[in-house]
């Protein structure tokens, strides 16, 4: 227990559910495109609910627990799925999980910086907006004088880095996944990695 789990959602028409050892239909499926990296898509659910609980929790709970899944796998490499959230009765909780992921990434999308580049050899600098006033720097790598004046800037970027940017946009789109397999009406499925749990 513990160790990073790859766990992997798919949605499908309720009526081409099939059941394990079966593979689920491919022909007709929604799946979000997430980072080939499980610690984000783990952390994208670090602090979001559903139906007051954690979010990650419940996928742990359906594919680790005493219930063994017993629906059709993803595919290769995955074991049998389970429901994580099945219309209409969990519409409303899913339409709040995707609220409450695409707020987490709003509001960690990291600190707006304004960012400037050496005439001389074009280094770039960039302030954090709070802290930006008219000051002529010396280059560190040519010493020649660049000129912080906010009318002159390159634009604003964003300070964050990139594991939570990966984070934020595992989180949006797993937003987006949920909200469209809702609107269709169709059971979100979860599988956990083949091997990972330790059964
Ligand atoms: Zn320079």
């Amino acid at each position: 227990m513990g160790a990073s789990v790859g766990f992997r959602f798919v949605s499908i028409p309720g009526h081409r559910v099939v059941t394990h050892p079966q593979t689920l239909p491919t022909d007709e499926r929604l799946e979000p495109e997430l980072p080939p990296l499980q610690e984000a898509v783990e952390r994208a659910f670090a602090s979001a609910e559903f139906r007051d609980v954690k979010a990650k929790d419940r996928v742990r709970a359906l594919l680790q627990g005493d219930a063994t899944p017993g629906l059709g796998s993803p595919g290769a490499g995955f074991g049998a799925s389970a429901v994580f959230a099945q219309p209409p009765q969990d519409l409303p909780a899913l339409l709040r999980l995707a609220d409450e992921l695409e707020s987490l990434a709003r509001h960690e999308s990291g600190e707006r910086a304004l960012v400037w580049k050496c005439a001389e050899c074009g280094t770039r600098y960039a302030v954090p907006v709070a802290l930006v006033r008219t000051v002529s720097i010396r280059c560190e790598r040519c010493g020649n004088p660049v000129e912080l004046n906010p009318q002159r800037s390159l634009g604003e970027e964003s300070l964050i880095d990139p594991f939570l940017g990966a984070v934020n946009g595992c989180r949006r789109e797993l937003a987006a996944f949920f909200r469209e397999a809702m609107a269709r009406g169709w059971p979100v499925l979860v599988a956990s990695e083949e091997g990972s749990s330790g059964s």
